[in-house]
C-alpha cells in the first residue's frame, strides 16, 4: 500500500514514573492525539495483561505506560475512560481482580478514578470485509468503546513469533473462546490471518508499545529479560509492528501478521515509508528466538522447497510441549486452556496426550510456575 506511516519513538532507560509520563506525553504530542478525541466518547485502554504476573517480571504491560496515558487523558479533560483487558484462561470477576491487582491496575485505576472492567459479557462485532472470520465475540467494554488505545508489550511469542500491537488484540476475545480459534487455526499462518481479521474489527486508534523491559525466548511468559529501554507508538498497528521485527531482528517474511498485513496491504512493508520520529538506538544483538522453529527456520530453506519442508516439519518435528513434573503443582490451568482437550491431571501432575495436540503452546503460556518447556528433536539443534 502506498502510504507513509509515522512511527514514534523515545529512547525510556526505566520505569521511573516521571520518565514515562514525559515521554507518553511526547508520543500523544507527536500524534496530536488527545484533539483527536471528542469529549463524549468512551476511551478504552486495552493493555497485555496475559497472567497473573507483577510489572517486574516483565510479561504484562507496565502500569507506569497505563498510569501516564490515564494521568495525560485526565489532565485534557477526559473522564469516560476504562481499562480493560481478557487475560488467558478463564474471564470471571475474581481472577480479573487477582489478575488487576497483581499487574498493578488495580492500584493506578483506583489512584485516578478510572473505571476497571469486571463486566464479563461480550457481543459479536461483524467485519463483513474479514479473510478468514467475519464476525467475532468481543469483550463489552472494547465493544462499547469509541476510541480505543492499545497498550502492548514486546515480546516474542512461541506461536505467532513476536508480541506487539496486533497481537496484544487477542484479549478482546472473552476467556475461554480464545482457545477455539486455536483450535479452528491451528496453523500459524491462518491463525496471524485471524488475528489481522480481528484487528480490522476491533481497529484501535493508536497503540503504544511498552519495550522497556522486553521479553525474548520463551515469550509470551516463559521468556528471559530483554532491557531495550524504548517506547514506540503510532496509529498504524501495521507498521508499528513492522519497525519492531527491525527491534527484535526478526526478518518481517517470517512473522506472519506482519507478512500477511503486507500482502493485504495494510502494512507498507517498507522501511523507506516509515518516518521515524524520534532516536532508534535498536538493539545491537537480535532477541533470542523461541524455542520453536516456525519462527526463523524457513529462511534458511531455498524458497523453492519451503512448501514441502514446511509440510514435514509439521508432521514430524514440530517443536512439542513438555512438562516438567517436579515443578508442575498440578493446578489444571494449561488443561483449562488446551484446546485440543489433551491434558489431564493425574496425581496432581498434567500429562500431555500428544497425539491430539496441535502445538498452539497456550499451555506452555499459561502456566503460572513456568513448568512447560518447548523441545524440539535434536535433529534441528542445528
Ligand atoms: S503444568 Fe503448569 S499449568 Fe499445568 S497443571 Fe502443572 S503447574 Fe498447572
Ligand atoms: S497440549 Fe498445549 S500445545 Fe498441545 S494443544 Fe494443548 S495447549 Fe496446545
Amino acid at each position: 500500500m502506498d502510504h507513509m506511516s509515522k512511527i514514534s519513538i523515545t529512547q525510556t532507560p526505566n520505569y521511573e514514573y516521571e520518565r514515562v509520563l514525559a515521554d507518553v506525553k511526547t508520543h500523544l504530542e507527536r500524534f496530536d492525539l488527545l484533539n483527536r478525541i471528542k469529549p463524549e466518547q468512551k476511551i478504552l485502554i486495552k493493555p497485555n495483561l496475559l497472567m497473573k504476573r507483577k510489572p517486574e517480571e516483565f510479561t504484562t504491560t507496565h502500569p507506569s505506560l497505563v498510569e501516564a496515558v490515564i494521568v495525560c487523558l485526565k489532565e485534557a479533560g477526559f473522564s469516560n475512560i476504562t481499562v480493560a483487558d481478557s487475560p488467558g484462561g478463564l474471564y470471571t470477576p475474581q481472577l480479573l481482580k487477582g489478575i488487576y491487582d497483581a499487574t498493578g491496575m488495580s492500584e493506578i485505576c483506583r489512584k485516578h478514578q478510572v473505571t476497571l472492567n469486571y463486566t464479563t459479557d461480550a457481543k459479536e462485532k461483524k467485519n463483513e470485509a474479514g479473510k478468514l472470520v467475519k464476525s467475532f465475540p468481543i469483550i463489552q467494554p472494547v465493544w462499547e468503546a469509541d476510541f480505543i488505545i492499545d497498550i502492548a508489550k514486546l515480546k516474542t511469542h512461541a506461536m505467532t513469533g513476536m508480541s506487539g500491537a496486533v497481537k496484544n488484540l487477542f484479549g478482546c476475545i472473552p476467556g475461554l473462546t480464545k482457545p477455539e480459534y486455536h483450535w479452528r487455526f491451528p496453523d500459524k499462518e491462518l491463525f496471524c490471518e485471524m488475528l489481522i481479521d480481528l484487528c480490522e474489527t476491533v481497529r484501535p486508534d493508536f497503540a503504544l508499545v511498552d519495550a522497556v523491559e522486553a521479553m525474548e525466548g520463551d515469550g509470551p511468559s516463559g521468556g528471559e529479560k530483554r532491557n531495550t529501554g524504548m517506547i514506540l507508538s503510532s496509529d498504524n498497528l501495521y507498521d508499528l509492528d513492522f519497525y519492531l521485527c527491525s527491534v527484535i531482528g526478526v526478518d518481517p517474511q517470517t512473522i506472519f501478521t506482519v507478512k500477511n498485513s503486507i500482502k493485504r496491504g495494510l502494512c507498507c512493508g517498507d522501511p523507506q515509508k516509515l518516518e521515524i520520529i524520534g532516536t532508534a538506538n535498536l538493539p545491537q544483538q537480535p532477541f533470542a528466538v523461541p524455542t520453536d522453529i516456525g519462527v526463523d527456520f524457513m529462511g534458511k530453506v531455498p524458497k523453492l522447497f519451503r512448501k514441502p519442508v514446511k509440510a514435514a516439519i509439521g508432521k514430524w518435528f514440530t517443536s512439542r510441549p513438555v512438562i516438567r513434573k517436579k515443578d508442575c503443582v498440578g493446578c489444571g490451568k494449561c488443561a483449562e486452556s488446551c484446546p485440543a482437550k489433551t491434558i489431564r491431571i493425574e496425581n496432581r501432575k498434567a500429562v500431555i496426550g500428544y497425539s491430539k495436540c496441535i502445538h498452539c503452546f497456550c499451555c506452555h503460556e499459561m502456566c503460572p510456575v513456568k513448568a512447560i518447556d518447548i523441545k524440539r528433536t535434536k535433529l534441528f539443534d542445528f
